[in-house]
């Protein structure tokens, strides 16, 4: 890896970070408190909230056994996607490699930070190669984007190819394992320690049950860490949604629950969609969604809009031709989409 004095935008590594009122007195213990220009009326809200989320760190850090300093909470995982991209890439000169095709949020960042952004096409099988991740490479490039399981496809990134690419690029790869909930490969968040150079995001909005608290984190190295926490909003995570997360994060046997009957429905939706006769093929998935091949994704897409079921049309995007990305919902709604796909078939 290249120091991450190399890797960090110049203006960043020498920005000295807005100093909070509650940054100021650490590690005292008071009970007055005029530093903040607060309204010392309608408790708890009056208050500025911890800007450093301590409680949520200390529960996530016993559910994900990643040390509190080396982990960094957002407003989503689409925080820490435009940090990644304001810390380390400078606009009009850096570049960043993104396996293709994939979550759509590091192509728009990249847009957004004016970084050009390189998509390498998986094969057919939506399998990475590293070798052509890292032929894409070159001194200007800060990142690689890989996301396992990989959306829109469903299937896990090969690890081994992961770690080649973590092996072979001297800048950041950042993994996004926003479905490892549902998956069984193993996660990178164990590696911390062997790889410096890796980011690894996890959210609260799949798995959890909580994408309306917008919640997302990322897991790295202490020094990469303390880089996001100086750039990010002094009060990025709101006190409500640091309370939510608490409640779920206790509620950690609920989401277990969750995660099991949604692996079920998965495996019985899929077996059910494959005797569809609008169904060419489905492809492997460890999330809670699948990918599937049909007949005519857009007239079967507006069919479904029209009953009030909305799946996602992704026949635009490479490699997707005619496909469908569908969630995996309740037993009820699930069996109402299949219905609708039968009748879809009588009639057509
Ligand atoms: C849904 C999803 C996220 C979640 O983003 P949030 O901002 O945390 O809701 C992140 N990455 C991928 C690949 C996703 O599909």
């Amino acid at each position: 890896m290249r120091q991450l004095k190399e890797l960090v935008r110049k203006n960043i590594w020498a920005l000295k970070p807005y100093s909070s009122a509650r940054d100021e007195y650490s590690g005292h213990v008071a009970h007055v408190f005029l530093d903040a220009n607060e309204n010392p009326y309608n408790g708890p809200y009056n208050r500025y909230p911890d800007p450093l989320q301590h409680e949520v760190k200390d529960a996530l850090s016993r559910i994900k056994g990643v040390s509190s300093d080396c982990i960094f909470l957002g407003n989503g995982s689409d925080e820490a996607i435009d940090l990644v991209f304001r810390c380390f890439c400078e606009p009009g000169i850096d570049n960043v490699v993104a396996i293709e095709p994939t979550y759509g949020m590091y192509k728009v960042c990249a847009d957004i930070n004016g970084v050009e952004y390189r998509p390498v096409l998986l094969d057919a099988n939506y399998c990475m190669s590293s070798s052509a991740v890292l032929s894409a490479c070159d001194k200007y490039t800060k990142v690689v984007w890989i996301c396992s399981p990989n959306n829109p496809c469903g299937n896990d990134i090969d690890r081994e190819e992961i770690k080649k690419v973590i092996e072979g690029f001297s800048g950041i790869v950042v993994i996004d394992e926003a479905y490892s909930d549902f998956s069984a490969q193993k996660t990178f968040r164990a590696e911390l320690d062997a790889y410096p150079n890796i980011v690894i995001l996890n959210t609260m909005s799949k798995a959890w049950g909580c994408a309306a608290i917008r919640l997302g984190m990322a897991f790295a190295s202490k020094e990469i860490i303390g880089i996001f926490n100086k750039v990010k909003y002094p009060y990025n995570v709101n006190l409500m949604t640091q309370q939510k997360a608490l409640e779920i994060l206790q509620a950690n046997a609920d989401v277990c629950h969750w995660v099991n009957i949604l692996l079920e429905e998965r495996h019985r939706v899929i077996a059910a969609f494959k005797e569809l006769p609008i169904c060419v093929k489905t492809f492997p998935t460890s999330a809670n969604f699948f990918l599937a091949k049909v007949s005519d994704a857009q007239g079967i897409y507006d069919y479904l809009v029209d009953k009030g079921i909305i799946v996602r049309n992704r026949t635009n995007v490479q490699l997707c031709d005619n496909c469908l990305r569908i969630t995996i919902g309740t037993r009820t709604e699930n069996n109402e989409l299949l219905g609708a796909l039968r009748t879809y078939t009588a009639n057509n």
